[in-house]
């Protein structure tokens, strides 16, 4: 159980039915990817992996969003091949956005 649920929970007097438990996490776990999607140590930015980047943030010059190594080094792959440009780079510091590589 999330900890909005868990929170909403407490409040009450009365245990919240399952149904209503489970679709007060669902839509807790979708705000909180959203919110989370391609920050500074939130989620990876590609949709399909949003895996938790904490601690392992690639930073994409193009798309201006967080990565985590996995996919980061994937997006390089292609742009090396593609167009001999590295532009995902790992970074430490949320203040530290490089450019684009000319
Ligand atoms: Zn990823």
């Amino acid at each position: 159980m999330g900890a909005y649920a868990k929170n909403l929970q407490r409040r009450l007097r009365n245990p919240l039915p399952p149904a209503a438990v489970s679709m007060i996490r669902e839509g807790a776990e979708a705000r909180e990817k959203a919110i989370l999607k391609g920050i500074f140590d939130g989620n990876c930015n590609v949709t399909r992996c949003q895996r938790v980047i904490k601690g392992e943030n690639w930073f994409n010059t193009s798309t201006r969003a967080y990565y985590c190594g996995t996919c980061a080094r994937e997006i390089n792959r292609w742009s090396q091949r593609d167009e001999g440009k590295v532009i995902c780079v790992e970074v430490t510091d949320p203040n530290d956005k490089p450019p684009f590589p000319r």
